[in-house]
């Protein structure tokens, strides 16, 4: 074809085929618009510690990525968790009340567990000192849908803070 040209060949396609194309192509559209509506979704989870004086909600997708973290706090109680920005975490009742606080190195992870039964269902993480890290295990069942556990290696704290980009999951969405 000579410079310039316009090539038309495309619009040759009949006019009935294009568009049930277009129509299978929108429809597959949707779905996927359903499903990343789905998975963006917020909810909101209910938990708290173990005797019930700490009881809090919490607004988060349906599918959440935790982290299991080998530093020394950590690894010792199991800690499987998944971060949310503080304004997406609410204390109810007197809950305030029972808690009590922890902290070592850097002083900046604020452990919270409570008084009374001694299970730290959330905590101010030293990751993300802007938000509140929940306890998967102390999310009450039913609507927690999927955990993804991810890996942090809380050993190489600083490599793994910058590898994992953990600091972003406080960020409140836009
Ligand atoms: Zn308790």
């Amino acid at each position: 074809m000579p410079d310039g040209g316009v090539d038309f060949r495309h619009n040759c396609a009949s006019p009935t085929s294009s568009s049930i194309a277009s129509k299978q192509h929108s429809v597959q559209q949707q779905l996927i618009w359903e499903e990343l509506a789905m998975e963006s979704e917020l909810v909101l989870h209910e938990g708290g510690c173990h005797c019930g004086k700490i009881k809090w909600r919490v607004k988060a997708s349906r599918r959440v990525v935790a982290w299991s973290c080998n530093c020394t706090d950590c690894s010792m109680r199991g800690n499987v968790n998944f971060v949310v920005p503080a304004s997406d975490f609410e204390l109810l009742d007197d809950s305030k009340d029972f808690i009590t606080t922890y902290t070592f190195g850097t002083h900046t992870a604020k452990h919270t567990f409570c008084k009374v039964c001694g299970i730290t269902s959330f905590y101010i993480p030293r990751s993300n000192p802007d938000g509140v890290s929940v306890t998967v295990k102390c999310v009450k069942a039913g609507t927690l849908e999927h955990v993804e556990i991810r890996s942090y290696d809380g050993v190489n704290w600083e490599r793994s803070h910058k590898e994992t980009g953990i600091a972003s999951s406080s960020k409140e969405a836009n």
